[in-house]
């Protein structure tokens, strides 16, 4: 092979410059929402205008782009990806690179308030785990959380997930003063259904109403309080996310823990998140981004959007900031969860 050649040919994989392999890319496909969860979101949001979204024919081409260049996980989020408007349609499109082989997994994270509606649709295009967020098991407290949701709507489409055949995994934001005594019950919850259940820390993302001092609980508390009711054994299962897993002995249950805030994961970081307008962040943690959209736009001619793939994942930070400022109360990035994805 010439010097040249080996220049210009674009790279089968995507490898950032500390050598991690970026295989897992997330996607969030509106910013738009049907809650207002407390720590994620204020009450009175300002969302972008219709006409900045990519169509889904563009994030159909976009995240191709990406399957071809390696991308073996795919994860639809948001804001709430099932509110986005014929989003089924995405997920058919997408669901050839499943049929293919080439992509090893297509998946959502959702509030669940409209899988009675979607769950059976997500399982015949090939989606076969989902992530479903669940902070409490106390109707009341679900409202408050979410300001807007409704805890049986989102119990119905658990429900209805299973049904359908969906592998299912919780996620349960630990919130000091607010679930923090429901963590066993979660646990029990969860378990009791035959779902994962996965703890996560508050990250300071985005301006919210209330004060995010307030609300951060270090999961080595809730895991040693954990250890007084139960013995959790670690294991290496793995779900190419950054939660560490144990082993509930009790109720034989997998229990992870996500934490950005004391526990640095980012050595082992596989994953790029993309907007809904097209901007590549290549870390949650950092402002730097990267526009997709233009050279998406500038060409039907994938050559430009390969190049910038490439130079995004060329920056790829080694790692996070995250810190809570206690004096400033100020967020470490000013963009919401929301807009990134989860
Ligand atoms: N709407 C969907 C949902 O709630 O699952 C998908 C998007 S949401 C932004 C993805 C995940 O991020 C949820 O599990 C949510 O609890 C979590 N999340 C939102 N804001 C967060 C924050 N500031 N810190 C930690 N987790 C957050
Ligand atoms: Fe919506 Fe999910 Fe954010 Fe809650 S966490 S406001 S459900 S995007």
């Amino acid at each position: 092979m010439t010097m040249a050649a080996e220049i210009f040919e674009p790279k089968p994989t995507l490898v950032d410059p500390f050598g991690r392999h970026v295989s897992y890319l997330r996607v969030s496909v509106t910013d738009r929402c049907d809650f207002r969860c407390v720590y994620c979101m204020s009450e009175h949001m300002t969302f972008l205008p219709k006409r900045d979204l990519l169509s889904l024919e563009e994030l159909d081409r976009l995240c191709s782009a990406f399957v071809g260049k390696g991308v073996k996980r795919l994860r639809i989020t948001g804001g709430e990806p099932l509110v986005r408007k014929n989003i089924l349609w995405l997920f058919r499109a997408l669901s050839r690179h499943i049929e293919s082989g080439a992509l090893d997994e297509l998946t959502l994270t959702t509030n669940g308030s409209q899988l009675v509606k979607y769950a059976e649709q997500l399982a015949a295009c090939g989606v076969r785990r989902i992530n479903v967020s669940l902070d409490t098991l106390n109707p009341d407290r679900f409202k408050a959380i979410t300001r807007w949701g409704d805890f049986s709507t989102v119990t119905d489409g658990l429900a209805a997930a299973e049904k359908a055949g969906l592998a299912v995994k919780i996620n349960a934001v630990a919130l000091k003063g607010v679930n923090e005594e429901e963590i066993e019950d979660l646990v029990r919850f969860a378990h009791g259904r035959g779902a994962d259940l996965t703890l996560i820390e508050t990250m300071p993302l985005g301006d919210i109403d209330g004060d995010r001092t307030d609300q951060y609980l270090p999961l080595s508390i809730v895991r040693a309080r954990l250890m007084d009711r139960f013995t959790l054994e670690d294991i290496p299962y793995r779900t190419g996310g950054p939660a560490r897993y144990v082993r509930v002995k009790e109720t034989g249950g997998r229990l992870g823990f996500i934490t950005p805030m004391t526990h640095n994961f980012c050595e082992s970081c596989n994953r790029v998140r993309l907007t809904c307008t097209g901007t590549l962040y290549m870390c949650l943690g950092q402002d730097d981004a990267a526009d997709l959209r233009a050279p998406l736009r500038a060409s039907t001619d994938d050559s430009a959007l390969l190049a910038a793939i490439d130079g995004a994942i060329a920056r790829k930070p080694k790692g996070h900031d995250f810190i809570i400022d206690r004096r400033t109360k100020k967020p470490a990035v000013g963009r919401h969860m929301s807009v990134t994805g989860g």
